[in-house]
Formats: C-alpha cells, structure tokens, sequence
C-alpha cells in the first residue's frame, strides 16, 4: 500500500474513533494508552484515538483517571517516566493529540507559552486562500464549491468573507 494511501486510510480510522464517546475505562499503563492511539507510520507519533470533542480544536487530549480528567499526554509521560511534578509536558513534535512519551520534553509555563504562540503562528489561515475565498465569493461561487475547492471549513469562510482571516 502506498504512503499516501496508508496515511490516508489512519486519518479515516482515526476520525470514526473519534466520533466515539470519551469513555470511562481506566488507564493503567502505558499500553492502555498505545492500544487506543494510532501510530503514525511516518512521524512515529502515537495519534490518541479516544476522547472525541477536545481533538478537534488542537488541544490535549483528556482522560479519565479515577474520578477526573488528565492530560493523556502527561499520563503517558508519567507511566514511562514518572512524575513531572510542577514541570509541563511539551510535544517536541508539535503534534498536540500525540501521546507518544518519546516524543515529549519537560518544559516550563514559559516554554509551553512559547510553544503554543509559535504553534498559533503556524496555524494562522493563510492570506492567499483569504483572498481567493473572496474572489470567488465576488464572482458568485457557491460556499459549498468553496469548501470543496480551498478544503476550508464553512466557518474559516465566512471569517474570509468578514476579512476577519
Ligand atoms: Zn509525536
């Protein structure tokens, strides 16, 4: 099967995992956590398949420990290493959903601060795709086309269109 293939087969097994509920089962060790993620064949990155409503928006994954919710990448992190204490798990891989331990650090507030500004940065909409959203919409492009067209999200073009982006 081809790379691009087999990346794209794990995006669509991961987005019908997704669409299950966070469930209440515990997490012991660091398999319970690697048997619920998809390893990313190319990045080496352990994508978390359980929680469904916090993945969408980029943030950590959470789940249920006892009576609470924790970071699942700082549980990995404490079941390969132990306790953080007061330091933050960071994402050397800049992959939020990720819960591989490998592939985290122990950081401070102002690092994670310094991350999550840099990884803002990298997120932002881009300009040219803004433009080209309002071109069409100018020239009387359906927004439905437009989704299809810049693979953008309803609401990203209606930000376009309010030159909010
Ligand atoms: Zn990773």
């Amino acid at each position: 099967m081809g790379k691009a293939r087999e990346a794209a087969r794990l995006q669509r097994d991961l987005y019908s995992v997704k669409k299950t509920a966070m469930t209440r089962k515990p997490i012991r060790t660091l398999d319970d956590i690697f048997a619920w993620s998809y390893p990313e064949p190319n990045t080496g990155c352990w994508l978390w398949g359980r929680s469904s409503a916090d993945n969408r928006n980029y943030t950590v994954p959470k789940a249920w420990v006892k009576d609470r919710t924790v970071s699942v990448p700082r549980l990995a992190w404490t079941l390969a290493h132990g306790n953080a204490g007061k330091q933050h798990v960071l994402h050397k891989c800049d992959v939020s959903i990720c819960v591989n331990p490998d592939h985290m650090y122990l950081g401070t507030h102002q690092d994670n601060m310094r991350d999550m500004k840099a990884r803002k940065r990298a997120r932002r909409f881009p300009r040219e795709k803004a433009e080209a959203i309002r071109e069409d919409f100018a020239s009387g492009t359906l927004i439905t086309h437009m989704i299809k067209k810049h693979g953008a999200s309803y609401y990203n073009i209606l930000k376009a269109l309010r030159k909010e982006i």
